[in-house]
């Protein structure tokens, strides 16, 4: 089963919005084993459209299109549809109802315009889902199939997930049931990944069984994603945990959680699970980790506060950093310890350098000096960021958070 992708709007050509429809639904076509060799990107345009999705059609035996459903005149995909189909369109009384429905649970009248969004073409089916007022339709084109979704990104997931996938599946004649695992990792290079791995990955070329695949998320880590294929979701659940054992003795250490589990949650958890609190000292990253950790709800059971030390005498006056350079080891020790002491917590973590983009104090820009402070004894480490300031704050961000996990993980061990 061979599926294609047509972004619909002349926002995306011009750069006004990014097609992060396609991304996703490229995702869920993988993790579905269908297969999907092109996306394309076309403006709200009669001809260009019809020519995307002929060429699409031609192409692969499934096509989905997303945008352009709206009420508006520029919306036109459903026109350009039943042109393709060689059909006229008929107003659907149901739908008018439905969407009618719509507008009145929200206290208002429908506009006219709205009517168009219930005109379907003769022979395509609408999709159960509703989310907004723009049907998702399945439009038979010979023995081919065109999806049409709104390009609303929360519209058109739930129809793919409750009606495209499905009808992909079935008519794939697909009896096999797929899976995958997300090992979510920090402190290695895709490339450097790739080469601990090697020996697995050719192992798996020979032998089958599940593939693996990395994905660079920035400061979410890289994510080293295991899928399986087979007839019942007990072997894939089998074959996924042979595979994880696998792929956990080789790169165990740098392997800090499982599928949607972050830096920031993982490390609440086994703050959580030990008993303790945690207090941050943050100069260069002005609160980011405070406001990391704050995301995750119930961080309030482990996370006690945030000192913001950025000028040099506040590090001074309210941590007790000593007169001297405060990128530095000392002045990030003091920090750790410090901050311990001014919120009452057990734990903590300090973070002081040069965010750039020009020096400061004769050091370089991404100099960062990261501290952990655990049972009262303070690690220090320094690290040079390569980056530019935003990226070079939120790696400190998830690497000084990492260091605090190893050090607990260590002591629970222990
Ligand atoms: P509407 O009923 O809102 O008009 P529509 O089906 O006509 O729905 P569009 O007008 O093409 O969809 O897009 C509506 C909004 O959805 C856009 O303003 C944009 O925010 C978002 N959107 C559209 N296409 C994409 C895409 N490919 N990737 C991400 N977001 C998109
Ligand atoms: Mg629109």
């Amino acid at each position: 089963m061979l599926c294609e992708i047509v972004a619909v709007g002349t926002e995306l050509l011009l750069g006004q919005i990014v097609d992060t429809n396609s991304a996703w639904i490229g995702e869920q076509l993988a993790l579905s084993g269908i297969d999907c060799h092109r996306h394309t990107a076309v403006g709200d345009n009669r001809e260009r459209m019809m020519a995307a999705f002929c060429e699409a059609l031609d192409r692969a035996d499934a096509v989905i299109v997303t945008g352009g459903l709206g009420p508006t005149q520029d919306d036109i995909t459903r026109e350009v549809v039943a042109e393709l189909m060689g059909v006229t369109m008929e107003r659907d009384q149901e739908l008018v109802d439905r969407i009618e429905a719509r507008f009145a649970g929200r206290g208002r009248k429908m506009p006219a315009n709205n009517l168009r969004q219930a005109d379907v073409p003769v022979g395509a089916t609408t999709m159960s889902e509703l989310p907004g007022t723009a049907p998702g339709l399945i439009c038979p084109v010979g023995d081919k199939v065109l999806y049409t979704v709104p390009g609303v990104p929360w519209e058109m997931k739930e129809m793919l997930e409750g009606s495209i996938l499905p009808d992909l599946r079935r008519r794939a004649g697909a009896v096999s049931v797929i899976g995958s695992r997300t090992l979510r990792t920090w402190g290695q290079s895709e490339s450097g990944l790739a080469e601990m791995l090697a020996d697995e990955i050719d192992r798996l070329d020979l032998e089958g069984g599940s593939t693996l695949a990395f994905l660079a998320s920035g400061m979410e880590g890289l994510k080293v994603r295991i899928t399986a294929k087979a007839a019942t979701s007990v072997e894939v659940e089998a074959i996924l945990d042979d595979e994880e054992a696998r792929v956990r003795g080789v790169i165990g250490p740098i392997v800090f959680g499982m599928d949607g589990a972050n830096m920031e949650s993982v490390v609440l958890d086994e703050l959580v699970a030990q008993g303790l609190t945690l207090a941050t000292a943050e100069s260069l990253t002005g609160g980011l980790i405070g406001s990391r950790l704050t995301d995750v709800p119930g961080s309030s059971r482990a996370f006690r506060g945030s000192v913001v030390a950025y000028a040099g005498d506040v590090k001074r006056q309210l941590l007790g950093v000593p007169e001297g350079p405060v990128v530095s080891e000392e002045a990030v020790s003091a920090m750790a310890t410090g901050v311990c002491r001014v919120l009452g917590a057990d734990v903590s973590v300090a973070v002081t350098g040069v965010a750039g983009p020009g020096p400061q104090d004769g050091q370089e820009p991404g100099t960062v000096w990261m501290a952990t402070c655990v049972d009262g004894e303070v690690e220090a480490v320094r690290v040079l960021f390569p980056f530019d300031r935003v990226r070079t704050r939120q790696f400190t961000v998830i690497s000084v958070l990492n260091l605090l996990r190893l050090r607990l993980e260590a002591r629970r061990g222990g």
